[in-house]
């Protein structure tokens, strides 16, 4: 399985980013991470960018390629929630959402087919979540940004399927998480309810789903939705 590919994931400082690139040092990638604060993990180029800051997300790229060469696979994971119910929901919390986990893949993946289409050989993996086709009461602009993705992934599909680059989703459930750990414990009760495989998830399950739709087994995948959910959204 070759492993000599440039991997950039979003959102690499914590989290399930985090646990993405150290899946990919793991199996000898050479990998960077963004971050608006702290650092990768080991083994890693950090790089800082702002994923609703075009020229930030340039200018990391640029840095990366000089520093590890072009970049091969890229992981758009940074996103962030604003979670409150339609009536009381901000513009700004929409649209700061809907930038950050929508307009932030779209700067990432835009920079990134640059390269791609050079080398004819590209993968791109977005992380959505399960509410992104189950919906999510409280979640209007989480849920949109989410399945966004999905149109997103189809579309890049079908413009640079034939150039050997795919574009995949991965849509984890609920995954043991900051984001997850700031939910109150009886509303993490309520969820874990109604998994069928009756636990949250660790990051390290969703990266292991991640490093294979990058590696050589999943050429042949594109435009895919892959759950990593425990049967919460039964597939779909
Ligand atoms: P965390 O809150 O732990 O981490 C979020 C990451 O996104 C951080 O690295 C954060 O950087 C980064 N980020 C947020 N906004 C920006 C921005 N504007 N520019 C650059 N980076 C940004 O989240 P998770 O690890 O839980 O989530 C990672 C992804 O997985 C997200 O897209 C999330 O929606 C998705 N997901 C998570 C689930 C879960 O249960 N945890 C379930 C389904 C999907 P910083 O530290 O600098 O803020």
């Amino acid at each position: 399985m070759s492993t000599d590919r440039v991997v950039l994931v979003t959102g690499g400082n914590r989290g399930i980013g985090r646990a993405i690139a150290e899946r990919f040092v793991a199996a000898g990638y050479r990998v960077a991470v963004t971050a608006r604060s702290g650092e990768g993990p080991e083994g890693t180029l950090t790089v800082r960018a702002d994923v609703t800051d075009a020229a930030a997300v340039d200018a990391a790229f640029t840095e990366v390629e000089q520093q590890l060469g072009p970049i091969g696979i890229v992981v758009a994971n940074a996103g962030v929630t604003k979670d409150t119910l339609l009536l009381r929901m901000t513009e700004d919390d929409f649209d700061s959402v809907l930038a950050t986990n929508l307009g932030g893949t779209f700067r990432v993946v835009k920079r990134a087919a640059k390269g791609m289409l050079r080398a004819k050989w590209g993968r791109v993996i977005l992380i959505s979540s399960v509410v992104g086709l189950y919906g999510s009461a409280g979640q209007v602009n989480y849920s949109s940004s989410k399945s966004g993705l999905v149109g997103f992934a189809r579309s890049l599909t079908r413009e640079l399927g034939g150039r050997g680059i795919t574009a995949n989703v991965v849509a984890p459930g609920f995954i043991e998480t900051d984001m997850t750990a700031e939910l109150p414990e009886a509303t993490q009760a309520e969820y874990r309810k109604n998994i069928p495989a009756g636990r949250f998830a660790t990051a390290d399950e969703v990266a292991g789903v991640v490093a294979w739709l990058a590696s050589d087994d999943a050429a042949y995948i594109s435009g895919a939705v892959i759950p990593v959910d425990g049967g919460l959204g039964m597939g779909h």
